[in-house]
């Protein structure tokens, strides 16, 4: 029998584990016995053993008890040593085969009794075994068996005896310590934490399998939630302020230097930032709102608000071009309001780079925008009071830290048109307040999307041959960028640049990809811009942001290759103007889970309802690419069909630290397992 081990304790310490072992877990980031314990079977087999050789599926896997007959006879067949065994399953005589183990010659004896796991071939009457075990020892692996995603040098044996042993050790003399409030669990009906690990690996049936998840679905998002508070309580130091609340004169002067009226959606956002910003704590708000819905005036009120107070600002965008669009869109609004402006970029000159570090260093420029180029060392700010992201989501946290770090704890606003469902927001920008612009701006003309087949495009490039003559432009979308060969043709840009400059020659075509010079890549967009191109030949690099009011046609071809948010963000780049747009989705896709993406991409024009019914058609990870947008991972729990539980775990953690209750002593364990365990939250 196994001493006791705690849960800290390196796996190491279990048998069997040495230092090959030992390095093969830790490449899976697997270092102690808990991280073991929490690295859950991938899926289960069942395993009850057949002794009805007839009853058995042809090609598929079987387990079945088996006695072997004769002697094994070691035979190498291409490089490959094969060890055959006569033996008897109930009775009719069968084969066994195993690849490149012969050293069971010696082990496997004529009169044992095994149980065989593999793939059962019914003409031949042989399994090629994957897994064997002796069936006259007392621990056989029947009925559900874990399956892990192994590593080389560890087998689904070895992984299984050593999770067994964990389980035994770390449960002994006490059991393995419960983490959640005792509370919670009699609220939610939860199964206590060593059933539910043991259950997790070892489930006697579906019903204990079920109770286990849901246990570790709850756990999951719970300790979430209270790493990112604990997290917050540590990262945030709070330097408070001496109010300043912004009053109606300065937002009144603000909104009538606008070339328009602010939707209400605008007004209300203006009114949470001007609460923020006047406030005792620096602002730390996300604004999400779907494209074109009008974001950018929200960072100028910012900037405005931090130039009446004598301080300066930053707006950061991913892209020179977007940073330049903002610039020139802008720049005179903001002279007229008394904020000197300058533009950043890589591109800068570097004797205006100077001019423009030195203005800022001494305080005379007072808004700067720009791009990464912010980022560097020696841009210096006199006193930096705001500092905005624009797209944020392509920027990563550290490039926030670095950008924030330019002031002394200055406000901050983070922009974005990544319509993430407010409760998973809640989740992950658990530091930041959230607003949310749901209403367009007035004025705009309707955009429709018409669902195509590729023997129907003639209609889209119809209409948008109308719409060159009109003095409009149009975008023409393609998943690949060139052909590739030995795969199944996918739309490309080349192809279709080449295809549209021959078949028409009054159309001035231009073509964009990712692989492309930087250089040539800004000076084609620019050109596409100024409208010097009517038609632009794209992959998805195509500007997020950018603002092309004449573009008002857009042909997504083999649209079924894009993800739905990816869809909508590329069909905001029209309808941007006054005129209507049209987007074309053109796809010949036949599954039902492409058609009904596109049908939902067609029927919903609203960023954040389509994320919703993304979200229940296919889940997050698949909406945004998870690693992409940062969401948490999260190995039991699922946010699609778990959002109430989401929404029920971050209420209770929060309760509890509202009472002060998660630094108390009674808590210590669950602490001890956030800081120890990989949460997702330092992931992301
Ligand atoms: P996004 O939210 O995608 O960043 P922008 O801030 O670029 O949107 O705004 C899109 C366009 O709408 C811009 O041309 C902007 O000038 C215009 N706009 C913004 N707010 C209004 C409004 N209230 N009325 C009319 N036009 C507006
Ligand atoms: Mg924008």
């Amino acid at each position: 029998m196994q001493r006791s081990l705690g849960l800290y304790d390196s796996v190491s310490k279990l048998t069997g584990i040495g230092t090959s072992r030992l390095e093969a877990l830790r490449q899976r980031g697997i270092e102690t016995i808990s991280d073991l314990l929490y690295t859950f079977p991938f899926r289960y087999e069942e395993r009850t053993p057949q002794r009805n050789v007839a009853a058995l599926p042809h090609g598929e896997r079987v387990t079945v008890e088996a006695e072997v007959e004769g002697a094994l006879i070691v035979r190498y067949v291409r490089g490959k040593v094969l060890v055959r065994a006569p033996i008897l399953i109930g009775g009719a005589p069968a084969a066994a085969t195993w690849f490149n183990q012969p050293y069971l010659k010696s082990r496997i004896r004529p009169g044992m009794r095994l149980l065989l796991t593999g793939k059962w071939d019914a003409a031949r009457h042989a399994i090629t075994v994957a897994e064997f075990e002796n069936a006259e020892t007392s621990e056989n692996e029947t009925g559900w068996v874990p399956i892990y995603r192994t590593t080389t040098g560890i087998s689904q044996k070895f992984w299984r005896r050593a999770i067994r042993q964990a389980l035994q050790a770390v449960a002994a003399p006490w059991g393995i310590p419960e983490i959640l409030p005792p509370s919670l669990c009699q609220k939610y009906r939860l199964l206590d934490r060593g059933q539910a690990l043991m259950w997790m690996h070892f489930p006697p049936d579906l019903e204990a399998y079920k109770q286990a998840r849901r246990r570790m679905a709850f756990e999951e998002l719970f300790t979430f939630e209270v790493a990112m508070l604990l997290w917050r309580a540590e990262q945030r130091v709070e330097i408070r302020r001496a109010p300043a609340p912004i009053g109606e004169a300065l937002i009144q002067r603000f909104t009538q230097a606008l070339p328009f009226a602010l939707t209400a959606a605008q007004k209300r956002v203006l009114d949470e930032i001007a609460t923020d910003m006047g406030g005792i704590r620096s602002m730390q708000r996300l604004l999400e709102g779907d494209v074109g819905s009008g974001k950018t005036v929200l960072a100028l009120f910012a900037l405005y608000v931090a130039a009446q107070r004598g301080q300066q600002g930053a707006l950061m965008a991913p892209t020179a071009l977007l940073a330049r669009q903002h610039y020139l869109n802008w720049q005179s609004v903001l002279a007229k309001l008394g904020v000197p402006t300058v533009l950043l970029t890589g591109q800068t000159p570097p004797r205006e780079r100077a001019a423009i570090l030195r203005g800022l260093a001494d305080g005379d420029l007072v808004a700067a925008f720009g791009t990464h180029a912010l980022l560097e060392e020696d841009v210096r700010f006199h006193r930096l009071g705001v500092a905005i992201i624009d797209e944020q989501h392509r920027f990563g946290v550290r490039q926030r830290e670095r950008l924030e770090e330019k002031g002394d704890a200055p406000d901050v606003l983070l922009l974005s048109a990544t319509p993430i469902p407010r409760t998973l927001a809640h989740v992950l920008y658990d530091d930041l307040e959230v607003s949310i612009l749901d209403e367009r701006p007035p004025g705009r003309a309707p955009l429709q999307t018409t669902l195509l087949k590729s023997r129907q495009l003639h209609q889209a490039w119809e209409r948008a041959d109308r719409a060159v003559q009109d003095g409009e432009q149009v975008y023409v979308i393609c998943p690949a960028v060139f052909d590739s060969e030995g795969r199944e043709e996918i739309a490309n840009v080349e192809k279709w640049y080449r295809h549209l400059t021959t078949h028409y020659r009054e159309w001035r075509v231009g073509m964009l990809y990712g692989e492309m010079p930087a250089k040539e890549k800004e000076a084609t967009m620019a050109a596409f811009v100024d409208h010097q191109l009517d038609v632009l030949v794209a992959s998805t690099v195509v500007e997020v942001g950018v603002d092309v009011a004449a573009a008002t046609v857009m042909v997504l071809l083999d649209a079924e290759r894009f993800g739905l948010a990816e869809l909508h963000q590329l069909r905001g780049r029209v309808g941007r103007g006054t005129r209507p747009s049209v987007c074309f989705a053109v796809s010949d896709a036949t599954t039902q889970e492409a058609r009904q993406r596109l049908s939902v991409f067609a029927t919903t024009e609203n960023g954040f309802e389509l994320a919703e019914k993304d979200m229940a058609l296919r889940g997050p990870g698949e909406l945004f690419g998870v690693r992409q947008s940062g969401l948490p991972e999260f190995q039991v729990a699922d946010l699609a069909s778990g959002r109430a539980m989401l929404e029920v775990a971050a209420r209770e953690a929060h309760a509890l630290q509202e009472e002060g209750l998660l630094s108390s002593d009674a808590f210590a364990s669950l602490r001890s397992f956030v800081q120890q365990s990989r949460s997702p939250v330092f992931v992301a």
